[in-house]
């Protein structure tokens, strides 16, 4: 039997114990720290949830809920809200990580990060590859109402809240304390890199763009530019990166070599068909992303139909603000014509192109210059795009599209449904006044 998770009030607690309760968790050091959680629960077991939930019940606030704490803008601290950590759930006594061996079903409780996950499948034989979206692997959740309720829900079982898991993000409107999900056999991982001097830079994403259709379906194509450490090259490169998930080498070798043969341009650096891992796969995206700094991220999916992408984004993706900062376009094609697999479920927007900007620096001091780049890119962006994906926005910052008309319209009705009172904090947006409305799902200029 575990003690009940303490409770911990602000207006009881010491405020360094509390502000590092709050605050040592959340990945992006830019901080709003003007939003202060009233109270604070780090909860080790299903019935500390249920607890925290009746707790803001009766003191009528809302529950805020973190489980990696990797949100760029920090949406798991909410101003006056009960912030329920559940970075230890299911951690002593155990089991955060579970595999059925018949089922190929791996469950976790939701702070267990991919990496960890990824860590154990393959220690079990288990694995993923270039499945699209990992939403689709949901088969089932175990969530704690706003009503503060257990559930189990999968598609027989209160489908409209599997529906909602498929794509709500911190739209939510429950608390998942264990996550079903389906695992598919483990590959091997390869990589083809090319570098190239910006002057290449249209050249090269015109060149991967016209490939994406018809290249191998196993194989990510992403153009990036950022300050790579290359030998006697200093300033921005253009990195075209093509890793593939395949059974072994010659596979590998066979979606990659038409690649490699087709180089429009000789390119400064090139490294083909490389054996990769998840785990280097994890360093790579640690060394893109180092721990203890300052983030600011958006995007927007390109439009179909443009004609002359690397034009738009030439200028863009050679301005990047600081050394560590970078520029995506990645290929959603062929995954973008899939339709979501046929599969209902809230995720349902997306394009060819997403196209990411992560603005990475160290001093406040740069915060200005930073985030006016973020925004300025994606004012002259966004009129191009038909959305973004949440996870790498902020609706603080801006109002898109995020969902079809029809799948933002059902999400608010679940979210009407589930949370009438808005318990649970949903989207962060301007003043953090959406409540059980949530987003509008619409474009900034639409309301112009
Ligand atoms: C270094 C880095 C790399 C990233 N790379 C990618 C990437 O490759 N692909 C990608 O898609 N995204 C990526 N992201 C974005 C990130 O994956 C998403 O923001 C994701 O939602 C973070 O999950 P989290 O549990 O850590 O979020 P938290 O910050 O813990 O929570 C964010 C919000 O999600 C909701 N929430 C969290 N847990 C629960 C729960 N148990 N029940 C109900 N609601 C909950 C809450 O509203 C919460 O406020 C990256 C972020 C970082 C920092």
């Amino acid at each position: 039997m575990t003690d009940p998770a303490p409770i911990l009030l602000r207006g009881s607690t010491d405020p360094t114990v509390f502000h590092d309760a709050v605050w040592d968790r959340v990945f992006n050091h830019r901080r709003d720290t003007s939003r202060v959680p009233l109270a604070f629960c780090a909860a080790r077991t299903v019935a500390d949830v249920v607890a925290a939930v009746e707790f803001a019940k009766t003191r009528g606030c809302r529950v805020s809920v973190r489980s990696g704490g990797h949100s760029w803008a920090a949406w798991s601290v909410r101003h006056e809200a009960l912030l329920l950590d559940l970075a230890d759930l299911d951690r002593d006594p155990g089991p955060r990580i579970e595999y059925d061996e018949l089922t190929k079903v791996v469950s976790c409780s939701p702070s267990v990060t991919g990496q960890e996950l990824n860590d154990f499948l393959i220690a079990v034989d288990g694995g993923t590859g270039r499945l699209g979206w990992a939403c689709e692997s949901i088969t089932a959740i175990e969530v704690v109402t706003a009503d503060s309720q257990k559930l189990h829900c999968s598609e027989t079982s209160n489908p409209d809240l599997i529906w909602a898991a498929r794509g709500a993000g911190p739209g939510f409107p429950a608390i998942v304390t264990r996550f079903h999900l389906l695992t598919r056999p483990l590959t091997q991982i390869y990589q083809s890199l090319y570098f190239f001097p910006l002057s290449a830079f249209r050249t090269i994403l015109q060149w991967e763009i016209d490939l994406a259709p018809t290249a191998d379906p196993d194989t990510e194509i992403v153009g990036v530019t950022s300050h790579f450490p290359i030998p006697s090259h200093s300033g921005p490169l253009l990195l075209a990166n093509f890793t593939t998930f395949k059974p072994c080498l010659s596979a590998a070798e066979a979606a990659l070599s038409p690649i490699h043969a087709s180089l429009p341009v000789p390119p400064l650096l090139a490294l083909f068909c490389q054996p990769s891992s998840l785990a280097d796969q994890y360093a790579q995206q640690t060394a893109a992303n180092p721990a203890a700094h300052r983030y600011c991220s958006d995007n927007v999916y390109l439009a179909n139909h443009l004609s002359d992408i690397p034009a738009r984004l030439e200028a863009v993706f050679a301005g990047l603000p600081t050394p560590k900062s970078a520029a995506l376009w990645f290929s959603m094609n062929p995954v973008s014509r899939r339709a979501f697999g046929g599969r209902d479920m809230a995720l349902s927007l997306q394009s060819d192109h997403y196209v990411a900007l992560y603005a990475v620096w160290e001093a406040e001091a740069e915060d200005d210059k930073c985030r006016g780049w973020v925004r300025g890119v994606m004012e002259g962006l966004e009129r191009d795009s038909v959305g973004s994906y949440l996870g790498d926005a902020d609706f603080e910052v801006r109002r898109t599209r995020f969902w079809s008309e029809e799948a933002g319209a059902k999400l608010k009705e679940v979210r009407r449904v589930w949370d009438p009172e808005g318990r649970v904090c949903g989207f962060l947006d301007r003043g953090d006044g959406g409540g059980v409305e949530g987003l509008a799902n619409e474009f900034e200029w639409g309301g112009e």
